[in-house]
């Protein structure tokens, strides 16, 4: 309100300030002193008269110093808010009706304009793209007629040497030289704007190579996959005990290219929002016992010792069973490559206010505390896990994570470096589905 105040008194001039200050004072002692003269005496007598009018020149003489301070004080801010624009680092321009009025050393900087009356008067559209200038003038009138702010807004402006540059601005109304007006601030985002243009292309380039690379790989690969099978099911004849075993490693190096070649088309369909998400009832506790016996072999290998706490509640789950089946193997999987051998797996399905938890928990290599905060990042691998492991894809947290979070489920972790490391989700009894 006293703002209000003071640009309303800004545009009135001064003069007329105190000539209707001085009058307005006289007038009312004046009739004041009258008033008191009836109410005490009933009537008014010359000496009342004067003391009046004594009283009156008094008031004015008050009212004038006040007037006057103000006015000071008024001019002394505008002063000071007018240095503060001429040293601001962002560049600030105020037009009127269309035209610049105002415009500070960092905005004649960025705008290539060497001085002041080059830029002053001129259309302020002229500085605008024309690909903006509907914007830009929807956000002028909207500002003036709703006397509101002009939110931060992405435009681009042309510079006087003909150069497109990115900016932000943000305005709103302010009353310049007493005369209502736009004020602007903008700052230059032409290399946040480009790098991001790069880095979008770069996605879509990576991204297009991954699915070449993927589609063109599979055909060969599962190729592969089919003639090993026919060799290993001995179809074609009789294989010796060593050609059984060349052949069983080599079918096992496949799986997981194709198990990789799976994991990169699942992060493309991710970030594309395109994974659809089936539905029926499937019970965790069973997807679990056939991801243990999935895994015998590699647990065998390592000798490891897993123990499962099957719940006596076996609730059915309205959940895609591929999908959760998929994040659970994510987490065994990790257990079992990042635990030493001899090592424990343990894992638990528990009910908790309306929700399961499924936990699985490993006395292994654990994850350094300084990298857990990345742990969940496609591609991102700790230190310990690449020294161990140099060959796997860093993409398996991010599909879980992906996949029970699309079932409205929340996926953590604690863990400590050569400790072991327990992995948590929660998913709710009735799943709510969406898609990722
Ligand atoms: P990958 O296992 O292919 O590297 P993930 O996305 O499954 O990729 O895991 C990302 C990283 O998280 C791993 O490289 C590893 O550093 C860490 N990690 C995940 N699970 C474990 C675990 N159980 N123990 C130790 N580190 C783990």
């Amino acid at each position: 309100m006293i703002v209000n105040f003071a640009q309303r008194l800004k545009m009135v001039s001064p003069n007329r300030i105190i000539v209707i200050g001085v009058i307005g004072s006289e007038v009312l002692t004046f009739i004041v002193v009258s008033i008191m003269s009836m109410m005490f005496n009933g009537r008014i007598t010359y000496d009342y008269l004067i003391t009046g009018a004594i009283a009156a020149l008094i008031v004015s003489f008050v009212v004038i110093l006040i007037i006057v301070s103000l006015l000071k004080i008024l001019k002394e801010n505008e002063e000071r808010y007018r240095r503060l624009i001429e040293y601001s680092p962002d560049a600030i321009a105020v037009h009127r009706e269309g035209r610049i009025v105002f415009i500070n050393p960092a905005a004649l900087k960025l705008m290539g304009v060497k001085d002041e009356k080059e830029a002053l008067g001129k259309p302020v559209l002229d500085f605008v793209h024309p690909d903006c200038r509907d914007i830009v003038k929807k956000r002028i009138q909207q500002a003036m007629h709703e006397k509101a702010t002009m939110p931060l807004n992405e435009e681009k402006f042309i510079r006087f040497d003909g150069k497109e540059i990115y900016v932000e601005v943000m305005g709103g109304p302010i009353i310049y030289e007493n005369k209502p007006a736009i004020q602007v601030i903008f700052h230059d985002i032409t290399s946040r704007k480009l790098i991001e243009e790069k880095t979008n292309e770069l996605n879509e380039l990576k991204d297009k190579f991954i699915k070449i690379i993927t589609h063109q790989l599979r055909t060969p690969i599962n190729e592969i996959k089919w003639n090993l099978e026919l060799v290993l099911g001995e179809i074609l004849g009789k294989t010796t005990k060593d050609q059984e075993q060349l052949m069983k490693t080599t079918y096992d190096a496949n799986e997981r290219v194709i198990a990789i070649i799976n994991d990169l088309m699942t992060v493309l369909d991710i970030e594309r929002q395109r994974i659809n998400l089936g539905e029926s009832e499937a019970c965790l506790n069973d997807l679990v016992d056939s991801l243990i016996v999935e895994y015998d072999k590699n647990i065998k290998i390592k000798k490891l010792k897993i123990i499962f706490a099957n719940s006596e509640r076996r609730s059915r789950l309205s959940i895609d069973p591929v999908k959760i089946r998929s994040a659970i193997a994510k987490l065994l999987d990790n257990a079992i490559k990042y635990t030493h051998e001899e090592g424990e797996i343990a894992m638990r399905i528990e009910e908790k206010d309306g929700k399961v938890l499924f936990t699985i928990s490993d006395n292994g290599m654990g994850i350094p505390a300084d990298e857990q905060g990345k742990i969940f990042n496609k591609f991102y691998r700790a230190t310990n896990a690449f020294l161990s492991f140099p060959d796997a894809s860093g993409l398996g947290l991010f599909i879980a994570k992906a996949e029970i979070e699309a079932h409205g489920g929340e996926i953590w972790f604690d863990s400590q470096e050569g400790t072991g490391s327990n992995f948590y989700f929660k998913l709710p009894i009735k799943s709510e589905s969406k898609n990722i």
